[in-house]
């Protein structure tokens, strides 16, 4: 049954997501004209890609299933803090 995924954040600033950008990631109104967010993967270097799983959406490894790193999306953001 589709459910309203709780919770999301933006990719770039961790505040509530209330839409998506290009690439599906979940971004807040500020954040929905910028690139879509490019994260590699702290742990093999891969490129991250934003998945959806039960709880929400999170940064899921391209190298799976060798490397099975996953991220929240607030401990990936993007610190700006000053504007
Ligand atoms: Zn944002
Ligand atoms: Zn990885």
């Amino acid at each position: 049954m589709p459910q309203e995924t709780a919770m999301t954040k933006c990719v770039f600033c961790g505040k509530s997501a209330t839409t998506k950008n290009s690439a599906g990631q979940p971004v807040c109104k500020k954040h929905k004209e910028d690139e879509p967010r490019d994260v590699a993967c702290p742990e093999c270097g891969m490129p991250m890609k934003i998945k959806e799983g039960r709880y929400g959406y999170f940064w899921g490894c391209e190298g799976y299933p060798q490397c099975q790193k996953t991220y929240q999306i607030d401990a990936l953001v993007e610190d700006e803090e000053e504007e």
